[in-house]
């Protein structure tokens, strides 16, 4: 992928994205980003790097890291944990809770509260529709 395949309103979009949220809009962040827009399952740091390389981009496994913490210090992307590994999703503004499919990693955004004596649920694991199925 090249620079001009980049739209300029996916690229205006992400800018605004990031400085709403206090970070810097670099080129390499706006990649990892956009690689993250383009999966609504979670996927790990090493994922998104052969992503970034097959589409020629020469971004190191090191920079995907960084980029990653750093965005999900602001709470800009969600971490998750599936098959002992770290993966990333670009979640949406709203606040929010997940449901987690323990089969597939499949996240699902939940905004209404779920307490219950007293615990608000952060994540809550199962099994969703289609591994249900299987
Ligand atoms: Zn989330
Ligand atoms: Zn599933």
């Amino acid at each position: 992928m090249t620079v001009t395949s980049w739209g300029m309103v996916t690229m205006a979009r992400w800018t605004a994205i990031l400085k709403a949220a206090g970070i810097r809009a670099t080129t390499q962040r706006l990649r990892v980003l956009d690689v993250l827009a383009a999966h609504p399952l979670p996927i790990s740091a090493q994922r998104i790097h052969t992503v970034l390389q097959d589409s020629g981009e020469n971004v190191g496994l090191t920079t995907v890291y960084r980029t990653l913490s750093s965005m999900a210090e602001v709470g800009l992307i969600h971490v998750f944990t599936h098959a002992g590994e770290s993966v990333y999703r670009l979640c949406g503004p709203a606040r929010h809770h997940h449901l987690v499919c323990r089969v597939c990693g499949l996240v699902a955004e939940r905004q209404e509260e779920d307490i219950v004596d007293g615990f608000r649920a952060e994540e809550v694991y199962g099994v969703c529709a289609a591994c249900e199925k299987r």
